[in-house]
């Protein structure tokens, strides 16, 4: 039984139906890629997984949280370009830059064990839930940020003791609602812990998987449309046949033209 209200999609036990993440190869990536185009940040995340998945619906992707949803994100992008990530990040103090080299395993927590619990605050008790990909769609156009903190808070946490059972959830108990939601689903904020060597300052910093590896695969769909376009010009092939070559074969015929 969910004590907060959820309209979207929410299959019962959707993570047993999804099945290891498959490397994108270069057919599926240019797809991912060209429909990434038109979409925001939540929408591409679900427009890469389900090239990874694609067994899987789309309206099962999304009812994952966001915590899980980034722990397929993760699998996908160490399948496709390797376990460490590098970053640049800028000291919030001095400018300096630090570079470094994630780990991405570290990252990687198992699945949670449950996805909503009831809190007690203030003689209320309050439903949570760890909000999804569809949460955070519905919620899209609330507003600003306080806007659409709201709308959030009222699809994923409801009172269901002390008051109306249903009832919105009072504006002061939001950041316990929060803190129960990082809980349930911890993976939902990928935090990077890092000390500035110039400066001495500590800080933290959030990594975002979905805007990494969408940088990751616009680069390499960029790459692939200029192998394409050399070989189609020097031996007349189509697209279809190039992408279907594997990038070892590619590579070599590039080099056997002269421009790679
Ligand atoms: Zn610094």
């Amino acid at each position: 039984m969910s004590p907060a209200r959820n309209d979207g999609p929410s299959p019962p036990g959707a993570r047993r139906l999804v099945g290891p993440v498959r490397p994108l190869h270069a057919a599926t990536l240019l797809v991912a890629w060209e429909q990434g185009q038109r979409e925001g940040p939540v929408e591409r995340a679900l427009t890469l997984l389900g090239q990874a998945l694609p067994e899987t619906p789309r309206e099962v992707l999304a009812a994952l949280t966001i915590g899980e949803r980034d722990g397929l994100l993760l699998a996908l992008r160490m399948g496709m370009f390797g376990p460490t990530a590098p970053c640049v990040v800028g000291c919030p103090r001095c400018d300096e830059t630090l570079e470094l080299e994630l780990s991405l395993a570290d990252f990687s927590l198992p699945p949670p064990v449950e996805t909503e619990s009831v809190i007690r605050f203030e003689g209320l008790g309050l439903g949570v839930r760890a909000p999804t990909s569809q949460d955070l769609l519905e919620v899209r156009r609330a507003g600003d940020a306080t806007a659409l903190a709201a709308a959030l808070l009222a699809r994923c946490a409801r009172v269901t003791e002390g008051a109306e059972p249903g009832a919105l959830v009072p504006a002061h108990a939001a950041e316990a609602v929060a803190a129960e939601m990082a809980r349930l689903d911890p993976q939902a904020e990928l935090r990077l812990e890092l000390s500035c060597a110039a400066c001495s300052i500590d800080f933290s910093t959030v990594f975002d998987v979905v805007a990494y590896l969408w940088q990751e695969v616009e680069t390499a769909a960029q790459r692939l449309l200029l192998e394409v376009d050399l070989l189609a010009r020097s031996y007349g092939w189509s697209e279809h046949d190039i992408l279907a070559l594997t990038p070892t074969r590619r590579r070599a015929y590039l080099r056997l033209t002269g421009m790679a």
